[in-house]
């Protein structure tokens, strides 16, 4: 009898803490990506700014997928990002922003539910990037209950990737 009360109480702190964070569950943005191919550039300086993204340089045109399933929230064609991609998780708590790509996957549209692996872009050097070898610029925010799609905090990606690339090995 007491232990199914402690199984009770266990399986009532599981739903206490939760989904688990979609950072957990996240798959490489770039096919067969390396582990040496990885920088963690969040704590620099990029062009007067704090960059709180990572770079991963790849041929212009290679295609990047989305890192977990969700939404593609927008489709922003901004000064500094060039061609960029944000996209929300399932719960709606993160949003991961794919910057500088060349051109969008075709049929790529604001509202679409894309799944995690899914092509939604290709690799270019738009916006601030131009003068510089194509990469892509891969960020996370931790979006603030209003879930404005331009609005959150910046969360390292990372140790996330690191993990990610480890998984698809
Ligand atoms: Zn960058």
């Amino acid at each position: 009898m007491r232990l199914w009360i402690y199984i009770a109480m266990l399986f009532l702190l599981f739903l206490g803490a939760g989904a688990p964070s979609s950072i957990l569950e996240m798959a490489p943005p770039i096919g067969g990506l390396a582990l040496a191919s990885l920088h963690d550039s969040f704590a620099e300086v990029h062009n007067g700014h704090l960059h709180e993204a990572i770079d991963i340089l790849e041929p212009r045109g290679t295609p990047v997928h989305a890192v977990v399933s969700g939404t593609i929230r927008k489709l922003f064609l901004s000064k500094p990002g060039g061609n960029t991609i944000y996209q929300f998780d399932e719960t709606g708590v993160y949003c991961y922003y794919y910057a500088h790509l060349e051109g969008y996957a075709e049929g790529l549209q604001e509202g679409m539910r894309v799944e995690r692996g899914d092509v939604i872009g290709f690799v270019g050097s738009t916006g601030n990037a131009d003068s510089g070898p194509p990469h892509l610029h891969f960020a996370i925010f931790e979006l603030s209950p209003q879930r404005l799609w331009w609005k959150g905090k910046a969360v390292n990606p990372y140790p996330g990737l690191v993990a990610a690339v480890k998984r698809a090995q």
